[in-house]
């Protein structure tokens, strides 16, 4: 079948004039993000802001995100906002709908990327989650590990995060990063967690049983962590994508415009190959590539 044009679930583009990173580089500029994005047959994106101080070096503010989304809409169909846990008075009766309703009249469609490094049920985080479910918004969760660089934190298992899918049912979370993909197996260990666990899967992780138990809870493929999680085991892989088509999302995560053999052209390749050799589904392969990301979009799911 004729390979379909991708819609990118989660990007970082930004204007040029930025500091680099200290060991060298920045984001793509949206020029060069196009060039990509031709190359891997992707037709828009979704912008993250990226503006949690934890690794951060040239924040992209929600303003810079909707900015890039009207200047190069050929390139950012879409943005998020970003909220942080941390920001404002954020307390249950301040709560945070004030400025996702402001954010969303500029038409934002959803929350993310967060990457405040403290727990996912921390009351500041809960009250920020809770405000996401009450605008109805999608929120892209980075997780990670406290005390270890950036993203919100849980523990081996993912028990906090089951709790935030109990409390909130209508808050749909895209879930990312190593310590949310290294739970596509039993054997996680303390160890393995934050990093990028390989081998066979022998029994499944804490994913899966999560994904089938709450219906609010969404994969986000980008990065290094979600390729390595599908093709570690090919086998299982394939059957993880399928059984859960409807709420999986091709994404990038690009933030450097050199990378031409990257986790984006490699989970790209891998499910072109997969519904080509007749391992996935047509319909599977649609939902993940494209159509999943446009009903998210458009308020649809
Ligand atoms: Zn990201």
């Amino acid at each position: 079948m004729n390979n379909i044009k991708k819609i990118d679930m989660h990007v970082h583009t930004h204007l040029p004039g930025g500091p680099e990173r200290l060991r060298g580089g920045t984001w793509p500029i949206p020029e060069e993000l196009r060039k990509i994005y031709d190359d891997l047959n992707i037709e828009k994106g979704v912008e993250m802001p990226r503006l949690a101080p934890e690794r951060s070096h040239d924040p992209i503010t929600s303003r810079d995100a909707g900015y890039i989304a009207k200047q190069y809409s050929e390139t950012i169909g879409w943005y998020f906002c970003y909220l942080d846990p941390r920001m404002g008075t954020n307390s249950p009766c301040d709560n945070l709908s004030y400025y996702i309703d402001f954010y969303k009249e500029q038409g934002a469609k959803g929350v993310g990327e967060l990457q405040a490094n403290m727990y996912i049920d921390d009351p500041r985080m809960m009250n920020l989650l809770s405000s996401c479910e009450k605008c109805n918004v999608p929120v892209t969760i980075h997780f990670g590990k406290i005390g270890e660089g950036c993203g919100i934190a849980d523990d081996i298992g993912l028990p906090r995060l089951e709790k935030v899918l109990e409390n909130y049912p209508k808050l749909k979370i895209l879930g990312h990063a190593m310590t949310f993909w290294s739970e596509i197996s039993d054997d996680v260990s303390e160890e393995t967690r934050n990093g990028y666990p390989t081998g066979k899967i022998k029994k499944e992780g804490r994913i899966a049983a999560l994904m089938r138990k709450y219906p609010n809870l969404y994969c986000d493929l980008s990065a290094y962590s979600g390729y390595n999680a599908i093709s570690r085991d090919r086998e299982y892989g394939l059957k993880f994508l399928q059984e859960f088509n409807e709420r999986i999302f091709y994404a990038t995560d690009i933030s450097t415009p050199q990378k031409p053999d990257g986790p984006a052209q490699c989970m790209a390749a891998f499910l072109d190959n997969a519904v080509n050799n007749g391992e996935l589904s047509a319909k599977a392969y649609e939902n993940i590539c494209r159509k999943n990301a446009l009903a998210l979009l458009n308020g649809e799911i």
